[in-house]
């Protein structure tokens, strides 16, 4: 049989259901689940995410071909439900047509309501509702939008003026309306003859009247959306696969603008800014859809307690309230009661928080969608943990509801509460997404992009923002804007960048001509400094200190619950004390990586490294490492103590030397100075020691090879170091790490010199300690050949950045200059130096650990590049069986949670296998 392509839901009956989301998209599985669990849904159908990569192959004839017959018979079966008739003088049978990939894209692809109607069945429309009005507005809306969406009218520059506004500005001016809902029946209609004109003239072709070709026009331009600039965006930026493609939905319409009751909402089944279990939404009375989020009219609140605190925020007052704002739990009591019962049921059914998109005509509630609603890193945390506490999901899949990168937020600043106590309060608006962010005002989003990459910090402010502006808003810093609730594209994409956000600040009136803001007598130019905090609402004049958040309650119960379940230890890479009581703080279980060098830069310190170098001989060489000996020492002491009772893998010096050197005449003549030596020997020494590739040069073990009285002196530190603490009964556990490791020849004269010198050591101090001896593996012939290696080592760290580099021959500090080009044409799916690359570069890496374990069973294994904080790497370190994974001190929490979901993923899939 041929494969399925159209699914079919309606009268509480369904093709899918909920799990079908790879196929239906989330929405097309949501309205199939909903149909299944008995909820009120309007009839229709889903077209596959496969028929869209069909689309994208085989193009729109050959697609239309394949599901012809499904289509039409998906019509004829939404017709038969609502007893309608595609394009009928009586009864029309209209749809809106909207897309729905596997992960929920808000507003970033494209989505038309009101199909079906033309000139005869906007008078069937008027026959049916007894609506005029009404129907007419439907049809000009469906002209604008259709032409927008399928015909390709949207203007394309940022300053053009729309040409279905400048005609509805027009007949405003004419009639002398300031508002469009004071628009006559006849100006409605006078509206469409000039819309249908406006099409005529520019596209030299009818606009379409027959509901079929509206209906395929609608149904390709969805998949055409799924490429749009900014769904392409979107996907790079949530690293969603290109190929996933968009399912299409195709259901019965449903109006919330047939009066006053009827009208569209959204709503949440708990609070998706602070995770609080509080039903809560807004919605508009006599509007359509796109309406509430679109931001365009100020919403009103579902729930009477929202009402009540929505109002006090604005100082509105109760009387004024209840006239203007009522909520749906005052306005339609009885739709209210079958909204409540509705999203309890789908929060029970799906045992996660819903985002619901509802649709009231006529006193009748429909639901639109359901889908797992975007949340706060915060809200995250807690819903996961609340769920789990009222007994409807496992310890492991709480886990799993968390996604990692997203405590990065709960780990951001807040404003200094000393510092707030002065700030000069400018105006109030909604907290849409919580955190604190201070910035320069910009208005324009492709300036915020552009100021950002000038390494400004921005607050890109607007009236309300689009989905064209989501770049903008990924650069800023935080999102304001005048007008919109908080559901509003701004506070719903702020929260899915887990991005600080503050929506309808009605108070502020913003002029983009001028780049300016009027608040209160006041005016904030472009450029400008302001502070915004996303968890009050309250946007500050100038700039406010920020300072670090508590950890605790919920997301110590999280970093609890993942060291339950994960496998994996969590090191980190620090080089201080600081640093690595930082990630001690966070849970570190030890340091995977602390890099010497770093420690060689120290004003004091640079001055004895650059004798060192410009030494000709070994004697000359030891006089300057005895002078660095103490001041090691010193700094060993200082992180051993920090991370007592923990292991602490120090690296040997890995750098090439020149980068010790100044490379600028004054800088060498001030060296010549200090040193008393000619600036001729310093150039010389520094242009004997300049290297055509550096990377590939003398660094790394070559220089503890060419010059074993580094080696000698920096194990002597180490050693001394942990021996001098055990004496104050502090318990140091020192690893010893070689870096860029080759040969196995390389490594064992590296371990004879280190186990000679700590014997040296023990004996002058007639004590001993535990230290263990080991390499990095960051060089492919190291993974090679890891087996002879491992011989000479007792533990792997494997070195991601270089072995990256060194796999895929692109430079470390170069390949900027061409991965975003690589990236864009999609000839990498991610920056191999971020995510890493499992198919190439995991080979070495699993072939290194199963090598290094054939020669010692039992050597301790880890990784300490970059990607040793990256979820989905962690999980790959995980199957491939290592000990631990080291990252800086603020991802130790993501790769805690990281190792935990990657242990219960294998173990389900092992399982599944
Ligand atoms: C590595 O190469 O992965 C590594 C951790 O070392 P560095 O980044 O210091 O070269
Ligand atoms: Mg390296």
């Amino acid at each position: 049989m041929d494969k399925k392509r159209v699914y079919y839901f309606g009268n509480k009956q369904a093709d899918g259901n909920g799990k079908m989301k790879n196929l239906l998209g989330g929405k097309g599985a949501g309205l199939a689940e909903m149909n299944l669990v008995g909820i009120p849904v309007p009839p229709g159908f889903t077209i596959t995410t496969d028929v869209c990569t069909e689309y994208y192959t085989m193009g729109k004839d050959k697609v239309v071909e394949l599901i012809k017959k499904d289509v039409v018979e998906g019509i004829h079966r939404i017709e038969n439900v609502m007893n309608t008739k595609f394009g009928s003088d009586e009864n029309p049978c209209l749809v809106s047509v909207r897309s729905g990939a596997r992960v929920s894209m808000p507003g970033m692809m494209d989505t038309v309501l009101n199909l079906g109607l033309n000139d005869v069945a906007v008078l069937g429309l008027v026959k049916k509702t007894g609506n005029e009005r009404f129907a007419w507005d439907s049809y000009r809306r469906f002209i604008q939008m259709y032409a927008d969406v399928v015909l390709g009218m949207k203007p394309d520059n940022k300053d053009d003026i729309h040409p279905f506004e400048e005609i509805i500005d027009e007949i405003k001016k004419e009639k002398n309306i300031d508002e469009d809902i004071n628009l006559s029946v006849d100006d409605l209609k006078e509206l469409v003859v000039r819309f249908k004109k406006v099409v005529k003239d520019k596209l030299n072709k009818e606009f379409p009247q027959d509901p079929w070709d509206q209906l395929w026009g609608a149904v390709m331009a969805v998949f055409d959306s799924w490429n749009n600039e900014r769904a392409v965006y979107y996907r790079r930026m949530n690293k969603i696969p290109d190929e996933w493609g968009t399912a299409v939905s195709v259901m019965a319409m449903v109006f919330g603008n047939m009066g006053d009751t009827s009208g569209t909402g959204v709503a949440f089944t708990r609070n998706a800014a602070t995770g609080e279990n509080v039903f809560n939404g807004e919605y508009l009375i006599n509007a359509q859809g796109e309406d509430v989020v679109a931001g365009i009219r100020t919403p009103q609140q579902i729930t009477k307690a929202g009402s009540i605190e929505w109002a006090k925020l604005h100082n509105i007052s109760e009387e004024e309230r209840q006239k203007k704002y009522p909520s749906l739990e005052e306005y339609m009591p009885e739709v209210y009661k079958d909204l409540f019962d509705v999203q309890e049921k789908l929060e029970n059914h799906f045992r996660d928080m819903q985002d619901l998109e509802f649709t009231i005509q006529e006193g009748k509630l429909w639901l639109l969608q359901t889908r797992t609603g975007k949340r706060t890193g915060a809200a995250m945390v807690k819903i996961a943990m609340d769920i789990l506490d009222e007994g409807k999901i496992d310890e492991k899949e709480a886990l799993m509801r968390i996604e990692p990168n997203k405590l990065d937020e709960l780990l951001h600043p807040v404003f200094d509460k000393e510092a707030i106590k002065s700030a000069q309060t400018l105006v109030k608006g909604l907290p849409a997404s919580p955190g604190a962010a201070t910035g320069q005002v910009v208005f324009f989003a492709d300036e915020a992009v552009e100021w950002a990459q000038q390494g400004k910090s921005v607050i890109l402010v607007r009236i309300e923002t689009s989905p064209e502006d989501l770049a903008g808003m990924d650069s800023a810093k935080g999102i304001l804007t005048a007008r919109g609730g908080m559901t509003s594209h701004a506070a719903v994409v702020a929260r899915g960048m887990g991005k600080c956000c503050i929506t309808g600040a009605g108070g502020m009136n913003i002029n983009y001509k001028t780049r300016q803001i009027e608040v209160d007598g006041k005016t904030i130019k472009e450029g400008d400094w302001i502070s915004i905090n996303g968890s009050t609402g309250e946007v500050y004049e100038g700039k406010i200190k920020t300072i670090n958040p508590e950890l605790s309650g919920y997301f110590g119960r999280i970093m609890e619950l993942s060291d339950k379940f994960a496998k994996l230890d969590v090191r980190t890479n620090a080089d201080t004390p600081k640093d690595a009581q930082v990630a001690r703080d966070f849970g570190a279980k030890g340091i995977g990586l602390c890099r010497t060098e770093h420690m060689f830069f120290d004003d004091e310190r640079i001055i004895a490294v650059r004798e060192m170098i410009l030494s000709d001989d070994e004697a000359g060489r030891r006089a300057a490492l005895d002078k660095l000996l103490p001041m090691q020492r010193g700094d060993f002491e200082g992180i051993f103590e920090a991370m007592h009772d923990l292991p602490v893998t120090v690296r040997l010096l890995d750098p090439p030397l020149h980068e010790f050197l100044p490379h600028e005449d004054e800088n060498q003549k001030e060296m010549a100075d200090e040193m008393g030596i000619s600036l001729e020997k310093v150039k010389e020494k520094v242009e004997a020691l300049s290297e055509l590739n550096p990377m590939l040069g003398h660094r790394g073990c070559r220089l503890g090879n060419t010059y074993p009285e580094i080696t000698e002196m920096q194990t002597r530190a180490i050693i001394e170091a942990a021996l001098n603490l055990k004496k104050k009964g502090i318990n140091a556990k020192p690893e010893i790490m070689v870096p860029l490791t080759g040969t196995k020849e390389e490594m064992k004269l590296q371990e004879k010199i280190v186990r000679d010198t700590a014997q040296k050591v023990f004996e002058e101090y007639g004590d001993t300690i535990d230290y263990l001896v080991g390499t990095m593996i960051e060089i492919p012939r190291a993974a090679l050949t890891a087996d002879e290696i491992a011989k000479h080592a007792e533990f792997f760290s494997f070195g991601t950045n270089d072995l990256t580099q060194m796999t895929f021959g692109y430079s470390r500090d170069d390949a900027g200059k061409f991965l975003p080009v690589y990236l864009d044409k999609g000839i990498l799916k991610n920056d191999p130096f971020e995510v890493l690359d499992q198919t190439g570069v995991g080979q070495l890496v699993e072939m290194g650990t199963r090598k290094g374990r054939q020669t010692k069973p039992n050597l301790k294994v880890g990784i300490c590049g970059e990607h040793g904080g990256e979820p989905s790497s962690i999980e790959f370190c995980h199957k491939v069986g290592m000990n631990y994974v080291s990252c800086s001190p603020f991802r130790v929490p993501i790769a805690r949670v990281s190792a935990a979901i990657a242990n219960i993923k294998y173990a389900q899939e092992t399982v599944n296998v």
